[in-house]
């Protein structure tokens, strides 16, 4: 689970995931079975999950490697974008570890890691315009953003006591209550994929501002602008791929849900 701030494409497998399989090992059946079916039915997201993440890694460090035309650093990318539109209020700040950029609203702060702050290269200024892209959308209260944080309180709330609920009622399972419990768990999970799709234009937004800005400053070659485009495309992948994971554990629950109850009769 994310909240408003999450790192630059680093959505992957969150612990609900694992949560998941460890539920399921319970449900009719014993562990055997579950994992076994559970790994057969989740390992397409997971193959596509982990494909995503080598993908942007390897593209951004790719293009972490190759000059932009300008020589400027991700750090002047971001200020250039803010001050744009003018944000000249948000600041800058340099943070440690590998794709941990992100914008933080309450501070109205971007940060950016090692590889992006004072770096020339066109994975940087890429990476930077489009955490400032996330800035433009707070400061224009971009409708995704505002209908993602509004639903913000009940996604985390579903995606820990969903789980939760789904173990709880594996438990009491070929019972009345473990079958309930069993299907608002499901339903309070099913918020996590809620979450993810209204995070999907919220991303693809930022980077088209990003894209935009790098485009039509007309300071860059076709080459950098290439180059962004592709980081950019890598890391919109990863947040696809969460959103398709969580379709396919909802989907595996609401199976095995209705595979209960036909065994019940
Ligand atoms: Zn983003």
């Amino acid at each position: 689970m994310t909240g408003v701030i999450s790192g630059f494409g680093t959505i992957a497998f969150s612990t609900n995931q694992m949560m998941g399989l460890y539920a399921t090992g319970y449900y009719y059946g014993g562990y055997g079975y579950g994992y076994l079916s559970y790994l057969i039915f989740m390992l397409p997201a997971l193959v596509l999950g982990l494909y995503a993440q080598a993908k942007v890694k390897h593209t951004f460090s790719k293009y972490s490697h190759i000059t932009n035309s300008r020589h400027m650093t991700g750090e002047q990318m971001a200020r250039m974008v803010l001050d744009r539109n003018g944000l000249s209020y948000v600041r800058i700040e340099h943070i440690s570890g590998s794709l941990t950029d992100h914008y933080d609203p309450k501070d109205h702060v971007i940060r950016l890691s090692s590889s992006v702050y004072d770096s020339t290269s066109i994975g940087a200024i890429g990476v930077a315009a489009h955490e400032a892209g996330h800035a433009v959308q707070h400061a224009e209260e971009y409708t995704p953003i505002r209908l993602r944080n509004a639903i913000l309180p009940a996604c985390n709330f579903g995606s820990n006591a969903g789980p939760v609920l789904i173990m709880i009622g594996c438990l009491f399972a070929g019972n009345t209550l473990g079958r309930s419990l069993i299907f608002f768990g499901i339903l309070l999970f099913s918020m996590v994929a809620l979450f993810q799709l209204v995070t999907l234009p919220v991303e693809f937004d930022a980077s088209a501002r990003a894209m935009t800005v790098i485009r039509e400053s007309g300071m860059f070659t076709d080459g950098d602008v290439t180059g962004a485009r592709k980081v950019l495309k890598a890391a919109a992948m990863t947040y696809v791929a969460a959103l398709i994971s969580s379709i396919m554990q909802i989907l595996y629950y609401i199976s095995r849900y209705l595979a209960g109850g036909r065994r019940r009769k």
